[in-house]
Formats: structure tokens, C-alpha cells, sequence
């Protein structure tokens, strides 16, 4: 446990100040996230909501929960009362029901578009034609419950660091077409998820401002 103060602050010395650190605590233990709280950190980031509600009732309340993983829709509810952004949602479906979850809650959720940038067929998200297609639709206005804040990505898994470098640079042209065309002037629309333990250094080379980091700072 004493390590991850220490990670935690050689990783934040790399980062650049307008680049947010969300700590990935799925499958860490309640303990685990004390401690990087107790080192400053805020925002942590799970991806099971049975495992989040468990840990959020022994941890303090001053802490910032989003949920990464993908996400059932019939599960939202569970989140809805208290998550502060959610960064993968994969379908049109998925985010009309957090809007009417939020709206149960008289809450507006945060939210990002997560995009299907990498090379393997099995990951969740929108292509970016399919991410296109659904923002000129405009049918996101209809929905008073969230507010799209960004875009999320995964690189693919792999080596080549060209190729995560490729994956980024597709997820963040897509980021500003969509700002400029759908959200001009609505500094909402801000947030660059993308970016782990292996790859962020490229990730902020190729614009995230929301670096998402599990096991450089918890693993044993
Ligand atoms: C687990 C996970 C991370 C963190 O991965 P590490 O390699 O442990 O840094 C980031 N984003 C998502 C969506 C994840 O599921």
C-alpha cells in the first residue's frame, strides 16, 4: 500500500496540468483506494457496479465515481444516484436510459461517447460512422437527463506503438469534428478519454486530457 503514494506522484509529475488523472481501481480492494486517496487522488474509476457500490459505502464521500466498463442498460439505476461520468456509452439505447435514470434522480449526467478505434472486432463502441450518424441525428437533444461531455477510446492491444498512435489520432479528429460541427461554443464538450497504464504517454501526445491508470499505480 505504501507504493501507491509513490506511483501516484511519479505519475502526476508526468502528466501535464491540463491533463486529468482518473485512478482505475476495479478489482483493487477498498484499501487500495484509502490509500490513493489519503495521497490526494479524487476521481476513481470502476467498471462493475456491484463492486462499486460495495467499495463507495466504506470510502469517503468527497470522491468522484465514473464508471468506465461497458454497461447494461437495465443496470444504470444502480449508478445513476451518484456517478459523475460515465465514459463508455455504446449505443443510443444505453444513453436514453441514463437520461431517463438521471431524470429520476433530477440529475444530469456526464457522459462520453466511447469509440471503436482499435483493430479488434471484439471491443464495445460506436465506429466512428456509426458515432457520426448518431450525432447529426440529433436525437441526443431529446434526452434532458445527460449532457455529452466527450469521447472515450481504447487503442488497440497491441506493440506497435504506431498503430496506438493511429487509433488515438482517429478518436481525437473525430473529437474536434464533433465539437466544432455539434457543440460550438459549449465548453461541456471537452474531454479526451484515452490513455492507460501501457500507452499514455502517447495518449497525451495525441491530445487525451483524461488519462485513465489502474494497474501502474495499484498493481502488487
Ligand atoms: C482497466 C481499465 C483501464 C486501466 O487499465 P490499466 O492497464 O490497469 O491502467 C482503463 N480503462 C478501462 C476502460 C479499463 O477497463
Amino acid at each position: 500500500m505504501e507504493m501507491i503514494a509513490t506511483r501516484l506522484q511519479a505519475i502526476r509529475s508526468e502528466l501535464p496540468p491540463e491533463v486529468r488523472l482518473l485512478a482505475v481501481s476495479k478489482y483493487y480492494p477498498a484499501e487500495a483506494v484509502r490509500a490513493a486517496y489519503d495521497a490526494g487522488q479524487r476521481c476513481f474509476g470502476e467498471s462493475r457496479w456491484r463492486e462499486l457500490l460495495t467499495k463507495r459505502e466504506t470510502l469517503p464521500d468527497d470522491i468522484e465515481w465514473h464508471y468506465i466498463g461497458h454497461l447494461q442498460r437495465g443496470n444504470v439505476k444502480y449508478i445513476a444516484p451518484f456517478v459523475q461520468l460515465i465514459h463508455a456509452i455504446d449505443t443510443p439505447r444505453l444513453l436514453a436510459e441514463v437520461s431517463h435514470q438521471a431524470q429520476r434522480c433530477q440529475r444530469t449526467i456526464r457522459c462520453l461517447l466511447q469509440l471503436h478505434v482499435a483493430e479488434e472486432e471484439t471491443k464495445f463502441g460506436f465506429s466512428v460512422d456509426d458515432a457520426e450518424a448518431y450525432l447529426s441525428s440529433g436525437e441526443w437533444r431529446a434526452l434532458p437527463g445527460v449532457q455529452l461531455a466527450g469521447v472515450m477510446c481504447m487503442a488497440s492491444h497491441t506493440d506497435d506503438t504506431q498503430r496506438i498512435r493511429r487509433d488515438f489520432r482517429r478518436a481525437y479528429d473525430f473529437f474536434r469534428h464533433a465539437r466544432n460541427t455539434y457543440f460550438p461554443g459549449d465548453d461541456a464538450f471537452s474531454i479526451r478519454s484515452w490513455g492507460m497504464s501501457g500507452d499514455y504517454p502517447i495518449a497525451i501526445e495525441e491530445g487525451s486530457n483524461m488519462v485513465r491508470i489502474g494497474s501502474a499505480i495499484f498493481s502488487e
